[in-house]
């Protein structure tokens, strides 16, 4: 159970860019430029290394780090909602522009926006679910915020305004922010990244250690949106819907317990979550270590879940989610 009181909030610097056409134009085609988008991500590395480290630091609920000297910055705040959700408050610090993806309810989100007093321009869904959505019209009421989701979703999500396409860029206060289309989950699932951030919000494509329940989708679907997912730079900080961590790290430790990532993570995991601090933001390079969704192709997980060596990595990946699901 998460503290509503917690909260956590990190400025990431940002690159931005006002009125230029997008970076990749032929995103849609190749999946994000792997070499373009390293030696981007190479860029910021070290500035978000440091306040990864101050997070895990410090480990205080509300902490606010500033990066200074920095021409913009990105403020992403965790709210805890119902319980095990978490929305999202993205602040950008030189316009106030303030935006939240997947608000499962409204009042945890007007109290962030209160206790700082903030105004909500835009309301950013990753997918249609009640526990991601539930906020939005109370939200777009009071604010008169604009809803974003997918375009495959434009009958399924409360209050829509914008309809995205996968591979599209939209902007967010001048950031860019990139759409990838992650279904498995549900058929219209996106996620939403930040390059110059580093940052994407996974909602319940990928969550640390896990990925989510493949309610309208396939495992090949699951495995290509995951593949995507893995094709950013490691750095890139993981947000996702729920906080679920301790407990998957129960059942990747059941599947794969000679990991010493993962057991070195799951130790982690579990003091973090003895005194109620979050477990997010995770990242892309600590997922590929530990997270067994990630590693089908890993020989101990395929000899604990008896997958034949000629199996794909995404009837393994089916494999694994059956054994999740029953754990
Ligand atoms: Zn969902």
């Amino acid at each position: 159970m998460l503290s509503k009181a917690s909260s956590l909030m990190v400025s990431l610097p940002c690159s931005r860019v006002r009125g230029r056409p997008c970076m990749w134009p032929n995103m849609r085609k190749h999946w994000f430029g792997k070499q373009l988008l390293y030696s981007f991500g190479t860029l910021f590395w070290r500035p978000i290394k440091t306040l990864r480290g101050g997070y895990h630091a410090y480990g205080v609920a509300g902490l606010l780090c500033n990066i200074t000297n920095m021409a913009s910055s990105l403020q992403i705040e965790l709210v805890p909602c119902l319980q095990d959700n978490y929305a999202y408050l993205l602040h950008d610090t030189d316009t106030g522009t303030v935006g939240v993806v997947d608000p499962s309810e409204a009042v945890p989100v007007i109290n962030a926006l209160e206790r700082k007093n903030q105004n909500l321009t835009y309301i950013l869904n990753t997918h249609h679910h009640y526990d991601h959505t539930g906020g939005n019209m109370e939200l777009k009421a009071r604010y008169g915020a604009k809803v974003i989701g997918s375009s495959k979703d434009r009958e399924r999500i409360p209050g829509i305004d914008i309809a995205l396409h996968d591979g599209e860029t939209w902007r967010f206060a001048g950031h860019q922010v990139l759409v990838m289309e992650t279904p498995g989950h549900t058929k219209g699932h996106i996620s939403y990244y930040f390059p110059g951030c580093g940052a994407i919000f996974t909602g319940d494509t990928l969550f640390s250690l896990s990925c989510g329940k493949l309610f309208e989708g396939n495992p090949e679907q699951m495995f290509s949106s995951l593949q995507k997912i893995m094709s950013l730079p490691d750095e890139t900080n993981i947000y996702c819907g729920h906080e679920y961590t301790l407990s998957n790290s129960k059942f990747a430790l059941s599947i794969e317990p000679n990991n010493e990532a993962l057991k070195e993570y799951a130790e982690h995991v579990a003091q973090l979550r003895s005194k109620k601090l979050p477990t997010i933001p995770t990242t892309l390079k600590k997922e590929k270590l530990c997270n067994p969704f990630l590693r089908t192709s890993s020989s101990e997980i395929r000899q604990h879940l008896k997958i034949p060596a000629a199996a794909s990595d995404a009837q393994a990946l089916g494999v694994i989610r059956r054994a999740k699901d029953h754990f």
